[in-house]
């Protein structure tokens, strides 16, 4: 297949960003990469090899050695560390925590923005972020920033860790939320903003399917059609 479209999707945490890829990325028969995995995939490895998560110098000396695979299986995305399925060891708060700390080093940016790269070469792809307008396709045919109010994300997250069995008060999970805001958007490193080019879409008041519908209407906008 010709590659012929390419849609960045940057945003906060909770906002909806790999659920509306996903089915965007169903829609538009299109590749779906969520980058955010290979963050946690990352984070995962310097927890398990005991590394200070907030000693930047520590954690960059492993950028380039941490062996990370992304493969799709049933149309679904599974994430492999040196080998081994972590698919869903990566979605613990300890390794969303890690995940924070060490995307905010240079060293592991780099690496992981030429891994994205590399595997969104010949591919028509939706991938989802914090940097992918601004640094992994700055030439993306559409780039979204998807957004929603840290108080709408954290009602989102309760529900889905009260689904999985997991719940946990709305206080604290706001107050998580806002902490990783605040270090997404100040770190020095690819700081998490609205993309030049990006078109902002607030889900605060809309369900998924109007959050799936509203990116389809910027697609097509686009020009981009399965
Ligand atoms: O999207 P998700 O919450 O899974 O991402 C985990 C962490 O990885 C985020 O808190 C963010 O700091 C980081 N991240 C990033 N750049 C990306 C994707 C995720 O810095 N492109």
């Amino acid at each position: 297949m010709n590659k012929t479209f390419s849609i960045a999707i940057d945003g906060p945490a909770g906002a909806g960003k790999s659920s509306v890829a996903k089915a965007l990325a169903a829609q538009l028969g299109a590749m779906y990469l969520d980058t955010g995995a290979m963050y946690r995939a990352f984070g995962l490895a310097m927890l398990r090899a005991g590394v200070d998560i907030h000693d930047h110098d520590a954690v960059a000396a492993h950028a380039d050695s941490v062996v990370i695979d992304v493969d799709y299986v049933d149309g679904g995305q599974r994430i492999c560390l040196a080998g081994k399925d972590v698919t869903d060891a990566i979605r613990t708060p300890q390794v969303s925590e890690a995940a924070s700390a060490i995307s905010a080093v240079a060293e592991v940016r780099r690496r992981m923005v030429a891994l994205q790269q590399q595997i969104a070469r010949g591919h028509n792809v939706i991938m989802d972020g914090r940097d992918i307008g601004t640094a992994v396709l700055p030439d993306a045919t559409l780039k979204v920033y998807l957004t929603a109010s840290a108080l709408e994300r954290a009602r989102r997250r309760c529900l889905e860790l009260e689904q999985k069995g997991t719940p946990q008060p709305l206080e604290q999970v706001l107050a998580e939320i806002e902490a990783r805001d605040y270090r997404d958007t100040h770190r020095e490193a690819s700081p998490l903003v609205v993309a030049p080019g990006a078109v902002t879409v607030d889900t605060s008041d809309m369900d998924m399917e109007q959050s799936v519908a509203a990116l389809m209407a910027l697609a097509a906008d686009a020009g981009i059609h399965r």
